[in-house]
């Protein structure tokens, strides 16, 4: 594509928009994630970190200690936003071959290897799980590239100024 001068936001922006609207939907204490699977630019599922529905709800359940944690820190009650989005999409029958995934923190290794096994194409994250850890690589975005997946972090539209300097 062309690149054009205008500031009507790409589609990136707009499915990242999104993934970081539902984020705030999540009702994990520690991590909030948001995730959105599209297919040709149309959004087939949608998701965010947190126990199966109709199981339990972290932040009304355990407002002082917090959700209980799996050995690396996670909510371990909580499906992730990824597995929560794709899971949607599978069990209503969507096509998620060849689809793009918009998640704000990168995918751990356990949703990479579903990412891949799914067959989705593009994953664009906003925040870097590794950062967000304390570790020291993505080993999900590790994993995702070594197979063929393509994997970008989320750049926000620039606004040119074209002042000459
Ligand atoms: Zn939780
Ligand atoms: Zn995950």
């Amino acid at each position: 594509m062309l690149p054009t001068p205008t500031t009507k936001p790409r589609f990136d922006d707009i499915f990242m928009d999104l993934a970081t609207n539902l984020a705030r939907r999540s009702h994990c204490i520690k991590a909030q994630v948001g995730a959105v699977l599209t297919r040709d630019t149309r959004i087939i599922s949608i998701g965010y970190n947190g126990p199966p529905a109709g199981t339990h709800n972290c932040d009304e359940e355990f407002p002082e200690v917090g959700c209980p944690r799996d050995s690396k820190g996670s909510c371990s009650l909580a499906l992730h936003a990824e597995q929560n989005a794709i899971l949607y999409a599978a069990k209503n029958g969507s096509e998620v071959e060849g689809a793009t995934i918009y998640v704000t923190l990168s995918p751990c290794i356990a949703c990479a290897r579903i990412i891949y096994s799914m067959k989705i194409a593009r994953v664009v994250y906003l925040n870097s799980y590794a950062e967000y850890k304390g570790i020291a690589s993505d080993e999900g975005v590790d994993f995702l590239r070594r197979f063929g997946v393509t994997v970008e972090r989320y750049v926000p539209i620039q606004h040119h100024e074209h002042t000459g300097t």
